[in-house]
């Protein structure tokens, strides 16, 4: 099999120590699998700062193009709190997005049997749930123009943002949001305020023509974002994949990722368009930052940063049977009761970082046989 290209950005805090887990898979998967990655690793955020000068370097953004995916970890360092906007760490995330063109974000929550109870809803309306938000992540209201605040005539003053999508924005997410349904249970809910808002009329127009044109294997429903928020802790079950825009998707998201309990188990994926050889920018990373808090001392949850690589096995190389062993692997390490700190409740084991990553892929060698 040829080799897949990787680009492999740590970052700061707890990234580095949560992304030797994955090179732990990366080798069992060659040895047992016999799949080969051509691995380029590079200094990103306070990293970078430290020995460049700069969040990233111009030469990390063409490899990362040049890349079949990135694995990111986090970015974030206290030590460089004193210095402008311009160069902070968070950048090199923020550029990354921008220059690869990523404008889908993938938000994945679901519940594994085992911690059935870290959620704060009662275990019979999570217990099984396993959705996917894709949200809208480069347009929308947080870059629609005009926008300020401005004084008016009497002294007061009016802060404004401007929703606005195009057809064309619609219908690239929407078309990643039908793709991923169909690797899944083929269920899109699009989600808009298409009752008080035009940007919603339209949103929901093009995603019903869209899905006449080339989807309609996959079974379409709509929902108002304010219905969706309340469905989400009612029912979420009901769900599959739900797409929406940039604002919606950033509260909904975070609603959905919370059904699960910890942050230091959720996964995240970023994607571009496919071009016609067939590639797809993808940056793949845990949804929590460096957590500088606990950086270092072996006790941070490596399975958000390890559930992010097999996101990036499924998503970007179309590895459906790694994916599934790596997430079958992680649940039954999870039901042994096994557990970090931040996932920790009576009666389990607990266990720091590197002794969850070796727990895993022996999971692994079970499961290989
Ligand atoms: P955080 O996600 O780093 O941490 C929040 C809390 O969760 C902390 O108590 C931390 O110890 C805990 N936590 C996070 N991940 C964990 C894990 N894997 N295992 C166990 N516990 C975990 O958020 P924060 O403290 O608000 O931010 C810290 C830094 O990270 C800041 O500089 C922020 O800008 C940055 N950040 C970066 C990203 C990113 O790289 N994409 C995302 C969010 C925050």
């Amino acid at each position: 099999m040829s080799a897949k290209k990787l680009l492999v950005l740590p970052g700061d805090g707890i990234g580095p120590e949560v992304m030797r887990q994955v090179v732990r898979i990366m080798t069992w998967l060659d040895r047992r699998r016999n799949i080969r990655f051509e691995i380029t690793e590079d200094l990103v955020g306070g990293a970078s700062l430290t020995v460049h000068n700069t969040p990233i370097r111009d030469e990390v953004i063409t490899r990362a193009r040049e890349s079949d995916a990135v694995l990111f970890g986090s970015v974030g360092d206290p030590k460089w709190n004193h210095i402008g906007f311009d160069k902070r760490p968070e950048l090199a995330i923020l550029r990354l997005r921008q220059d690869l063109g990523l404008f889908a974000n993938l938000r994945p929550a679901k519940v594994f049997d085992a911690l059935v109870d870290a959620s704060t809803l009662k275990p019979d309306v999570v217990r099984g749930l396993d959705i996917m938000i894709v949200r809208e992540s480069v347009g929308g209201i947080y870059f629609g123009a005009p926008r300020g605040i401005e004084t008016l005539p009497d002294g007061t003053k009016r802060g404004i943002n401007t929703e606005v999508y195009t057809t064309a924005e619609i219908e690239r997410v929407a078309r990643t949001a039908f793709e991923l349904a169909r690797k899944r249970n083929n269920t899109v809910c699009s989600v808009e305020k298409c009752n008080v808002m035009e940007s919603g009329l339209l949103w929901k127009e093009v995603i019903t023509a869209l899905h006449a044109s080339d989807y309609s294997d996959v079974t379409l429903t709509h929902m108002l974002a304010d219905n969706c928020a309340m469905q989400l802790v009612r029912a979420p079950r009901q769900f599959d994949v739900i797409v929406t825009g940039n604002l919606f998707g950033d509260i909904l998201s975070d609603l959905a990722s919370m059904l699960t309990g910890s942050l230091g188990m959720l996964p995240s994926a970023t994607l571009g368009s496919r071009n016609e050889a067939g590639h797809m920018p993808a940056l793949y990373e845990p949804i929590h930052g460096s957590a500088p808090d606990i950086a270092g001392q072996d006790i941070a949850n490596p399975i958000a940063q390890i559930l992010s690589f097999a996101m990036l096995l499924r998503y970007s190389f179309n590895m459906q049977a790694e994916a599934d062993m790596i997430e079958t692997a992680t649940s039954a390490v999870l039901a042994s009761g096994l557990r970090t700190a931040d996932i920790m409740s009576p009666g389990m084991a607990r266990v720091g970082t590197s002794v969850m990553g070796e727990a895993i892929v022996r999971e692994l060698d079970k499961l290989q046989g």
